[in-house]
């Protein structure tokens, strides 16, 4: 198949390109610079490759059979007043734009498939509440960002399949919380960040990318996908993990204000979690390579 995917070059997408490349997937890449594009994915090692910067994303689209929406300014950063419209505003600009490319094609060549990323801070935080797939929206700044985002991927025409995939923390080593956490777990030996109680949804980047991967192929995936390991963890047994596969006790808390210094208000991603099952996954019978945080942390830290 022939998939074009904004916000390529990020953490997820970089190994999505690379997975589909390797199953000898046309993939192209619809950024906002070519340049820094072509440096991430070199023709020598992705030959056939298409970089695409607007306006040709036109066609790119047009020459697909689906579309990944990954694109948006990162979360996890100091939250200025312009940040945070920047956060909003980028997600629901790209959707729109891919989502109108879509609809604007003739039926005869329009992808049958758009894959949109959204967050579990879809729901909101709680300590003590479980989320799935059918429950509500929460009240604050991130739920309300995802929520529009939705919208506007579900303005995409009927015809097309759209999956949402509700993406939690996702753990690898070269990006996301994870690298920016680590750091701070070797200077302050590494307890758990801020109470230790609320939840950590989360998700090994093998596994997001692979029900991606499954989402694109398989025509029974659809509607809103909950992108989390089947096993949250109260975050002082994530941090607990983390200090022993990092060879560091986890006696000593790690300052909110240190995460907030790394993080800004961003750190609120960790700093108050939610606890969500990937219910549709499961019902879909979507295999997890990881489910158990202990592993999947002893993975990513070995490689
Ligand atoms: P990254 O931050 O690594 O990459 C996102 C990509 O978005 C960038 O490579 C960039 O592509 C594009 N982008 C950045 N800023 C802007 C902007 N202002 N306007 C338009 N495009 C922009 O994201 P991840 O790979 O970590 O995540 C992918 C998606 O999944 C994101 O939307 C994220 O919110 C969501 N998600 C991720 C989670 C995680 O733990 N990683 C958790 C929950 C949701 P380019 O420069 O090529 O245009």
């Amino acid at each position: 198949m022939t998939v074009s995917i904004t916000g390529a070059t990020g953490f997820i997408g970089r190994r999505l390109v690379q997975r589909l490349h390797a199953d000898n997937h046309s993939v192209h890449v619809l950024t906002r610079s070519k340049s820094k594009a072509e440096l991430i994915f070199p023709v020598k090692e992705f030959p056939g490759i298409v970089i695409a910067e607007e306006p040709e994303w036109k066609d790119s689209i047009r020459g697909s059979n689906g579309v990944v929406n990954l694109a948006g300014v990162p979360i996890s950063t100091r939250w200025s007043p312009e940040i945070k419209k920047e956060i909003k505003d980028s997600r629901i600009r790209v959707t729109s734009k891919v989502v109108d490319l879509i609809n604007d094609l003739p039926d005869s060549v329009r992808p049958t498939v758009l894959v949109s990323a959204t967050a579990v801070g879809y729901y909101g935080t709680s300590e003590t509440q479980v989320f799935d797939e059918q429950s509500p929206s929460g009240n604050d700044y991130l739920a309300e960002v995802c929520r529009e985002w939705e919208a506007t991927a579900l303005k995409v025409n009927k015809d097309v399949r759209l999956a949402l995939i509700r993406i939690g923390v996702v753990l690898g080593k070269d990006g996301g919380a994870l690298a920016k956490m680590i750091p701070l777990f070797m200077v302050f030996a590494g307890g758990p960040l801020g109470s230790g109680k609320q939840w950590f949804s989360w998700i090994h980047l093998d596994d997001i990318v692979n029900l991606i991967y499954e989402a694109l192929s398989n025509p029974s995936y659809k509607g809103v996908i909950n992108g989390t390991a089947p096993n949250p963890v109260r975050f002082a047994e994530m941090c607990e993990h983390l200090g022993n596969v990092l060879g560091r006790p986890s006696w000593l808390p790690v300052p909110d204000f240190a995460l907030k210094v790394v993080l800004g208000e961003g750190a609120s991603v960790v700093l108050d979690g939610q606890r969500v099952l990937p219910v549709k996954a499961k019902e879909l019978g979507f295999t997890f390579k990881y489910s158990s945080v202990k592993d999947a942390l002893r993975s990513i830290i070995s490689q």
